[in-house]
């Protein structure tokens, strides 16, 4: 017992400060790759090797669509190591949930030369870098924030609906000393019937389809959902199928969709946050 006490006093405050400060991310964090568009000449080589399909490309004439998907985008890295233009470079950001699907969408449509490659950027469609307004927002002590919409705690019913489980490793690590998730107001409740957020993980495997749909019906109004790494928000790997439907707004609405292979705790906390001001504009029951 005082081996246990010492250490604790030796140990200090591990807990981490996020949001309201920034977050010390370790050396070999990995987050979000981004794409330099206007240096991009030659986008094929990262395509060829995304193992997930997040990068694509459609030609038309001397026309080149280059698409990249961040909802499908497992952060591995390999676009970056591909790339020759240097234009691809995996960053350290993890702010990336975001409430609009398409917003997870970046096309870039170039001009290409005889050699194929990308001569000049003519357009650019995206919402997604930087992210979004809500940065700001995060900046507010949030257990006010929370306390504010709900006049009390937030209430999160996590449903796996067919992870592999690397989310559940991340979620679970929400709780620990670490980033102590309920030093922000935010606990997780074993039913929904008490939730007012759910936080669905997986590609939504055919099996759990009806429990998911169950699972939505019986959490009461306002609830929000958010859709919980590459396989939730777009079924990742899996895709659509046999067995898994591909992406949780495939089966119930989604709210927030948090990106990343799994996302991180702090990436997961951001996407709660986001979601805690999705709330605030769906309205509080009467
Ligand atoms: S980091 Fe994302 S975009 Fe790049 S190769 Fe991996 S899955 Fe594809």
């Amino acid at each position: 017992m005082f081996k246990i006490l010492r250490k604790t006093a030796q140990t200090g405050l591990v807990t981490i400060g996020y949001p309201e400060k920034p977050p010390l991310l370790s050396m070999r964090y990995r987050g979000a790759p981004r794409f330099d568009f206007s240096r991009w000449r030659d986008s094929r080589p990262a395509a060829e090797v995304c193992p997930t399909g997040a990068i694509s490309i459609q030609e038309r004439d001397d026309t080149r669509l280059v698409t990249v998907d961040y909802g499908l985008c497992i952060y591995c890295g390999q676009c970056a190591e591909a790339d020759t233009s240097g234009a691809v470079k995996i960053t350290r950001e993890f702010e990336l949930a975001v409430r609009d699907r398409r917003n997870l969408v970046v096309t870039g449509e170039y001009a290409v030369d005889a050699e194929g490659v990308q001569s000049e950027l003519k357009k650019l469609h995206h919402g997604f870098w930087p992210v979004d307004e809500t940065s700001e927002e995060l900046e507010r002590k949030v257990r006010e924030r929370i306390h504010q919409v709900l006049g009390r705690s937030l209430a999160i019913r996590e449903v796996d609906a067919g992870s592999c489980n690397g989310c559940e490793v991340e979620i679970t690590a929400l709780n620990n000393p670490v980033y102590d998730l309920e030093r922000l107001g935010v606990h997780f409740v074993a039913s929904p019937r008490h939730a007012d957020m759910l936080l669905v993980t997986g590609p939504v495997t055919r099996n759990m389809e009806l429990a998911l749909v169950k699972t939505y019906r019986a959490a009461p109004e306002p609830k929000v959902v958010v859709a919980v790494g590459a396989c939730g928000i777009s079924g990742g790997i899996f895709g659509t199928n046999y067995a898994t439907l591909g992406g949780v707004d495939q089966t119930i609405p989604v709210d927030v969709f948090v990106p990343g292979c799994p996302p991180r705790p702090h990436a997961l906390l951001f996407g709660i946050l986001l979601a805690v001001g999705r709330i605030a504009q769906k309205g509080l029951p009467q």
